[in-house]
């Protein structure tokens, strides 16, 4: 992927995307170079089609891989990025969650979840709230450098997130930012709440 920057709320987070569209490229790549296929040919687009049709057999960055390479029946956009109102697309955002994750050797358990399900957010920006946006996308960068949030940092992260605005949420570019706007936040918590690194589809 090229030409991110600007589109994201921080450098952290724009060599984060770069990194991780950087490794489901390389997935790929190592997939059809293992089947003995052909960058562009239609043997390729067959394989994605299989791929999707079996996310639980594949790591998480050949099925995102294969999505993104594969047309929606329904609105014709790359699998899961068509708009929230294509329901097919819908399915396949939810079934990109049954693909394997494998945790680093180096990272704790769990922080290969927590990962592929900010790469997800990250993605998928238009089927989440702005504070669950503002949690994954503030994770991500960290989640990559090999940390994990014990669940009372992410209990309190989201207290904090849950004070801000929708447009706070959506400019934050750090935690500690965060922490600095809900100190100062006079409103009483927004009653909105989804966990970063939750297990599962997290909620909008
Ligand atoms: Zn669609």
């Amino acid at each position: 992927m090229t030409g991110v920057g600007s589109r994201w709320r921080s450098a952290a987070l724009a060599a984060a995307v770069d990194r991780l569209a950087a490794e489901v490229d390389q997935a790929w790549r190592a997939l059809l170079r293992e089947y003995g296929v052909a960058e562009g040919s239609e043997d390729e687009a067959e394989l994605a089609r299989l791929v999707v049709a079996d996310p639980a057999g594949h790591d998480w960055r050949v099925v995102d891989a294969a999505l993104a390479r594969s047309a929606c029946d329904e609105c014709g956009a790359p699998s899961t990025q068509g708009p929230p109102t294509c329901q097919l697309c819908a399915f396949h955002h939810g079934q990109r969650f049954g693909a394997r994750e494998t945790d680093r050797p180096a990272a704790p358990p769990g922080n290969e979840h927590a990962s592929r399900v900010a790469w997800a957010v990250v993605q998928a920006p238009g089927r989440y709230g702005s504070r669950a946006r503002a949690g994954f996308e503030l994770s991500l960068p960290d989640l990559l450098a090999g940390h994990l949030p014990s669940t009372a940092q992410a209990q309190a992260a989201r207290a904090q997130l849950n004070r801000l605005t929708p447009g706070q949420c959506d400019r934050v570019t750090s935690f500690a930012e965060v922490e600095r706007l809900a100190a100062a936040a006079v409103s009483p918590p927004h009653p909105v709440a989804s966990a970063p690194g939750g297990r599962g589809h997290p909620a909008g």
